[in-house]
């Protein structure tokens, strides 16, 4: 395998991005002055050595801060007893834009896909369980995205706490339907957001 053919290995591991973009980002590159190349790779370093994730949420935060959870999690204002479950950190960020959540979350990383033979293995949930068991938590609710895969990861998690005996005296919530079919979070608009969250059922 050549250098052209190496990077194209591992652009082709980008989420969405197929053989054709791959090629397009490489031929990108080649055109690109070595300046712009070693800037890009120290970035990517940066950022690998200076952003870690959060102990008790998932959330990616900046290790500058010598804390040792996120911002969130630190922030005394916010109600540890409520825990909103969301997929990712981009879905994480349109609820903070939108200001209308005052609790904690936690991040699975990633839905688990339909037939995931091991989703014990896919969806890392020892720090929840650490929460259930230490933070007096009332409320859970889920956020995932309104599909089969949103639904399936829903369903695991709720059962698996369930099993393990951990969700006794906890209210479990989802956000309303308010949300289009297939909709993922960090495609709505922050008023669709918003009904769906007080929607909540
Ligand atoms: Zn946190």
């Amino acid at each position: 395998m050549n250098e052209k053919e190496k990077l194209e290995k591992f652009f082709t591991q980008f989420p969405g991005i197929g053989p054709r973009q791959a090629k397009r980002f490489v031929s990108f590159l080649l055109f690109k002055d070595i300046i712009y190349v070693k800037n890009l790779t120290d970035t990517m370093l940066n950022l690998k050595q200076n952003i870690k994730r959060c102990p008790k949420c998932n959330t990616f935060f900046s290790i500058k801060n010598n804390y040792n959870v996120c911002n969130i999690c630190m922030d005394p204002r916010r109600d540890k007893k409520k825990i909103l479950i969301l997929e990712k950190n981009a879905d994480l960020e349109i609820f903070e834009k939108a200001s209308i959540w005052k609790g904690t979350y936690f991040l699975i990383g990633k839905n688990l896909k339909i037939n995931d033979e091991n989703p014990e293995k896919s969806i890392s949930l020892s720090p929840l369980m650490n929460r259930l068991k230490t933070d007096n938590v009332e409320e859970i609710i889920f956020g995932l995205s309104i599909n089969p895969e949103g639904d399936i990861t829903k369903d695991f998690i709720k059962n698996y706490l369930e099993e393990q005996n951990l969700l006794k005296n906890i209210k479990i919530n989802e956000l309303a339907r308010g949300l289009s079919l297939g909709s993922e979070i960090d495609h709505s608009d922050p008023i669709t957001l918003k009904s769906a969250f007080y929607n909540r059922k």
